[in-house]
């Protein structure tokens, strides 16, 4: 039953330095819809913005901690190291356009695995691509003025992790989440699980040798993996824990309930709930227009908003 596995990705969680300069990377030059102004649960003086599609579908969230000030970081190994968008075949050349307009640095599109990308950087620096895939994504974008239906990203169409040997987190994939080996490319292993149609692959890139990656602005906090609910959820808690490893108990996210553990390649995995969603606590037309708070903070929200930048 494919319901009771992992179903691809569910989000990825990057550090960003400045708020409003992130807010307008993702929502102007990329035209990614915000569906959720929240605070970081566990430091709620720091924002936690959350970027996707209309209703924010798993598998298209992108999500940051702007911490002004906290400076740069290192990519590097035991993180992931690129976050690849799907967008619509032949759009690459307005995209290409589209960062030439607003100082976007990227590099001339390339190929892997017989798919065409063009990488690039947001404003502090973390890597992303886009890339046309191969098999067809029926996933609807978000659009807005300038970006319409037959540009606009799709959701993810992979991440890459950088490791010193890809085998004990190539395990964790296969053995634990169900995915499998499907090619190879110089150090580039692909994974995929065929529960889902999008957002299914995981790229390993190995690197022995390589310098770890110290994580500031502009580099990945963590990968999400989806589950349809907290019973396939825990299931994998036990697994997990079956294997040696360690997690984390079962934490509310308010949009998701969340486990957390570090696979022995270093990068910090995540297990999230595709319930409730994010309509749980604004209407689908509002989403991501209302600071809201966990209840717990909801008492403070004065001093919370005051002390958090003001976003225009
Ligand atoms: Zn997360």
């Amino acid at each position: 039953m494919k319901e009771q596995q992992i179903l691809g990705l569910h989000h990825i969680t990057a550090i960003a330095g400045d708020a409003q300069r992130n807010y307008d990377f993702y929502t102007q030059v990329m035209g990614s819809r915000m569906v959720k102004k929240t605070v970081n649960f566990d430091d709620p003086g720091t924002y936690h913005f959350y970027y996707g599609n209309e209703t924010g579908t798993p598998g298209t969230i992108l999500t940051f901690f702007p911490w002004a000030g906290i400076g740069q970081g290192r990519t590097g190994t035991g993180m992931a190291t690129e976050i690849t968008y799907s967008v619509p075949a032949g759009s690459l050349d307005f995209w290409k356009d589209r960062f030439t307009r607003f100082n976007v640095p990227f590099t001339e599109a390339g190929e892997r695995f017989g798919e065409t990308f063009l990488s690039f950087t947001d404003r502090d620096g973390l890597n992303l691509a886009l890339l046309v895939p191969g098999q067809p994504d029926d996933r609807q974008g978000w659009e807005t003025k300038e970006i319409k239906q037959d540009t606009a990203t799709k959701g993810f169409h992979s991440t890459t992790l950088s490791l010193q040997k890809i085998e004990p987190t190539a395990k964790v994939l296969t053995d634990i989440f169900g995915y499998r080996l499907l090619s190879q490319e110089g150090n580039r292993y692909r994974f995929i699980t065929d529960t889902v149609k999008n957002a299914a692959i995981i790229d390993l890139l190995e690197l022995p040798g390589g310098t770890p990656g110290v994580n500031a602005a502009g580099t990945n906090h963590h990968v999400a993996f989806r589950v349809a609910d907290e019973d396939v959820q825990m299931k994998y808690r036990e697994t997990i824990l079956s294997k040696g490893l360690r997690i984390t108990p079962k934490i509310d996210r308010d949009y998701f309930y969340s486990l957390y553990f570090r696979e022995p390649g270093g990068v910090l995995f995540e297990i999230a709930t595709d319930n409730p969603g994010f309509t749980v606590d604004e209407p689908l037309a509002e989403l991501g227009t209302h600071l809201k708070l966990p209840k717990q903070y909801e008492a403070m929200r004065a001093d919370i908003e005051n002390e958090l930048p003001t976003l225009k």
